[in-house]
């Protein structure tokens, strides 16, 4: 293998997201009604891909294997899912578990239109190949399956009431006030000192990394994967926003 992998899936049809949310959503409830227990996160994403999905998972250094960029590839006909071994260094837990999840949303979203492909799939060849921050649409349905797997809404809902009692969406424009008069910015259990007499005053920056800072262990995921969750949900607003709901 080398640089010049072609995915098979060129033209993937559109799938609206809420059809992508409601197929994660339906694996979540799968594995935790055969375990008799209650869906809750961190979603334990290598068990739903083994046992649910039977697939194995083995690690290998995809980039030297494939080319640059490489973080996962799948092979259908080993039923294997292949990971760069660099996703289990210290500190990528939330980089390593989107890229499973996203794996699990090829399978979910795409595995039937690999099917009738007359793609040439042989011993050893990945069906498709998945790189870094990839724009093609059918690695797209892929990150979004994953948003929706790691972090369902109601579950981050949840959450965000049950750790930070925060009004739920948060108005950008309160904070930045807050900043501007170097007030402590409070909502709910929220409480941001919003000047430093050594760094100076604060900016959206740092709301985002603490509201991040305070999820992110209940799903395992990485700060910036948690805030583009939250920026998607919509929890974070301008006022001129909050008016137009109204
Ligand atoms: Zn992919």
């Amino acid at each position: 293998m080398n640089q010049t992998y072609q995915s098979p899936l060129h033209n993937v049809p559109f799938i609206p997201p809420g059809r992508i949310a409601k197929r994660a959503s339906r694996l979540i409830t799968e594995y935790f009604e055969k375990r008799g227990c209650l869906p809750s996160p961190p979603i334990p994403v290598e068990l739903i891909l083994q046992s649910e999905l039977g697939f194995s998972i083995s690690y290998g250094q995809l980039e030297e294997e494939i080319g640059p960029g490489v973080l996962g590839a799948l092979l259908m006909e080993g039923k294997e899912v292949r990971f760069d071994a660099s996703l289990c260094e210290h500190g990528r837990e939330g980089r390593h578990n989107f890229t499973v999840s996203h794996e699990i949303g090829h399978l979910v979203l795409h595995a039937n239109l690999l099917k009738q492909t007359d793609f040439l799939i042989t011993s050893g060849t990945p069906s498709i190949v998945c790189r870094n921050k990839s724009t093609d649409p059918v690695e797209v349905q892929a990150d979004k399956f994953a948003a929706c797997l790691l972090m369902p809404e109601d579950m981050v809902r949840e959450k965000w009431e049950e750790v930070l009692a925060a009004p739920w969406p948060l108005c950008l424009d309160e904070y930045e006030s807050a900043c501007r008069k170097r007030m402590p910015f409070a909502a709910g259990r929220l409480t941001i000192e919003t000047w430093n007499p050594f760094f100076g005053a604060s900016d959206l920056d740092t709301l985002y990394k603490t509201i991040t800072g305070h999820l992110v262990p209940h799903f395992r995921v990485s700060k910036q994967a948690m805030r583009i969750r939250l920026e998607n949900l919509g929890c974070f607003v301008r006022q001129s926003e909050q008016m137009a709901l109204i």
